[in-house]
């Protein structure tokens, strides 16, 4: 069944794994979240889940991280199953071209955030699954759903991050009442905001991440269950956001160079999927500029080449 993809493709995991182990320029970690600050640099883990269930991990792929905005592919897929197309009402579907936290187009759009992934966008989708529920259960409702998507019922979250978070998240707390004064946000904004931190917080390893992200590489089914996650149609939809948008002003450089839709966060991950082929999720903490993860990219773009998986072709 399998013969010859896999030798190539744990071939070329094994090959990335020890390039990235000879990287001397490996980012900077985010700092503006303490506690993010003090994971060490010399981390790299990669795992990938082709479609017909193989399993190849690599590096430090089994080490729990802090998954940060890549839950925000998860709250937009609970959101939409919640309130479906509703949430554009709330929320767009353009890249921002801005960094993940700015604050600027919110006043000349009316408190709408350009999209669910930037940090008020995911603010405002986060909003969205709080309304009828206190913060306790839309987090428990947010834990299941990875639980249940990683198939792994240890995921857990890093209430030391969401602390640290909560208390240095000025920027956020800022995004979540300027958008509350243009009536986007329904519930109070300390609620609002306890359950983003905390979302954010969430660890899980390239491993369960990889196998979270399995819906979105098989047109919304899980392969785990047999039984659809999303339609189809949605799966191909959040992919679209997630090579337009996952990367918030890094999003056209990483399609140019990694050709994936993919999804960051500033613990250092990447969730990154090849439609119909495989999940793929890589962690390095060490973030570039726009605060996505320089080895995370560089080994993306090097298996996405070594595969042939790019979706724009060879
Ligand atoms: N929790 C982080 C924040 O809100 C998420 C940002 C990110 O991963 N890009 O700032």
């Amino acid at each position: 069944m399998m013969g010859s993809s896999v030798g190539k493709l744990q071939t070329a995991v094994e090959e990335i794994v020890d390039e990235m182990r000879g990287m001397s320029e490996r980012g900077t970690v985010a700092s503006y979240i303490p506690e993010l600050a003090c994971v060490d640099t010399k981390y790299f883990g990669i795992a990938v889940i082709e479609s017909d269930g193989n399993v190849i991990v690599g590096g430090d792929g089994d080490v729990p991280f802090s998954i940060q905005s890549i839950s925000k592919v998860f709250t937009l897929t609970l959101a939409l199953g919640k309130v479906g197309n509703r949430l554009w009402t709330r929320v767009g579907r353009e890249p921002s071209g801005s960094p993940f936290n700015s604050i600027v187009q919110l006043e000349r759009e009316q408190g709408i955030p350009r999209n669910p992934f930037i940090n008020a966008g995911a603010i405002a989708v986060t909003d969205l699954i709080l309304s009828g529920h206190q913060p306790r259960e839309a987090l428990g409702e947010i834990l299941r759903f990875m639980q249940f998507l990683a198939d792994d019922p240890t995921v857990t979250i890093d209430q030391e991050v969401a602390a640290s978070e909560h208390r240095t998240g000025f920027r956020n707390a800022a995004l979540a009442n300027y958008m509350k004064s243009f009536g986007v946000l329904d519930n109070p904004v300390d609620f609002t905001l306890g359950v983003y931190f905390h979302h954010c917080a969430i660890a899980m390893s390239c491993r369960q991440l990889a196998m979270a992200g399995r819906f979105l590489a098989q047109n919304g089914s899980n392969p785990s269950t047999g039984l659809a996650v999303v339609q189809p149609e949605r799966a191909r939809r959040i992919n679209a956001l997630m090579l337009t948008c996952g990367h918030y002003d890094g999003s056209g450089e990483f399609a140019y160079r990694v050709g994936l839709p993919g999804k960051s966060g500033v613990g250092g991950g990447i969730l990154a999927v090849a439609p119909g082929k495989a999940s793929i999720a890589v962690w390095s903490p060490g973030l570039d500029t726009t605060g996505n993860s320089r080895l995370g990219q560089i080994a993306l773009e090097k298996l996405a080449k070594k595969m042939g998986w790019s979706i724009f072709g060879a």
